[in-house]
């Protein structure tokens, strides 16, 4: 139990998770079936921590963990992925049913106040959490691939503001519909298979550069 499950939480360790995922990814692969994960994270956990103490931070992770284990069901698997942020993995589940089913969880935590124990304090707390969803082999073919995939999700549905969930969206779509010239296209797929990272995770980086840039030195008429 101690090898495989974290300790804190009961739930699969990242490793574990990771292993599990490779050998899941290449059995979808063989049976040509697909594989939804979503990419879960607590919001704004910082400042309750800060605010409250690590160690009733720990009560909040455990009773976050705790209310996903009740949510999945028998064939879904759910692993610790960092402090706060925990991967379910969806076994021949669509996208869009896996968003349903964690919708589900969202609204109901969203709406709850819960009650957290440590030591001899007691605290009643509402709290919420956002999530990316994205499938295998819809938006990779590496586990790696699908994991960054709900990760940028997720990343977006915490820069619309937070207690949302958001499906991965296929950076090939988003090309195609866009009008950047192919010369530019190649150049962004090398450096993408270079850096191992996304295009549509580039783009953005490119987009916050661009953001910065003009958020440093004033923006006049004269030089817009
Ligand atoms: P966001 O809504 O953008 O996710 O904001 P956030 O404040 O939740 O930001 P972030 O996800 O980066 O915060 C993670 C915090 O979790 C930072 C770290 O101090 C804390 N943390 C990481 N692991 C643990 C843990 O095991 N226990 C506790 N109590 N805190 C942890
Ligand atoms: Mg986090
Ligand atoms: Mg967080």
């Amino acid at each position: 139990m101690h090898e495989t499950h974290d300790p804190m939480t009961g739930v699969l360790r990242r490793e574990v998770l990771r292993r599990k995922l490779e050998e899941m990814f290449a059995r979808s692969s063989e049976e040509d079936s697909l594989i939804s994960l979503a990419f879960l994270d607590l919001d704004n956990f910082k400042a309750f921590n800060d605010e409250q103490g690590h160690e009733m931070g720990d009560e909040l992770i455990k009773t976050f963990a705790s209310i996903l284990e009740k949510n999945c069901r028998s064939q879904d698997l759910l692993g610790r992925y960092g402090g706060e942020e925990f991967l379910v993995v969806m076994p021949d589940t669509q996208p869009e049913d896996a968003l349903l089913l964690m919708e589900d969880v969202r609204r109901q935590v969203s709406s709850s106040t819960f009650t957290l124990r440590c030591g001899d304090r007691e605290m009643r707390h509402s709290f919420t959490f956002s999530g990316g969803i994205a499938a295998f082999p819809r938006d990779g073919q590496e586990p790696s691939e699908v994991v960054r995939a709900a990760d940028s999700a997720l990343y977006n549905a915490k820069m619309y503001g937070r207690d949302r969930l958001l499906l991965a969206v296929k950076s090939k779509m988003v090309l195609k519909s866009s009008y950047y010239p192919g010369p530019q296209l190649q150049k962004l797929a090398d450096l993408a298979a270079k850096t191992q990272k996304s295009e549509a995770f580039l783009l953005r980086e490119a987009l916050d550069d661009l953001l910065a840039r003009y958020s440093e030195r004033r923006v006049s008429p004269e030089n817009l």
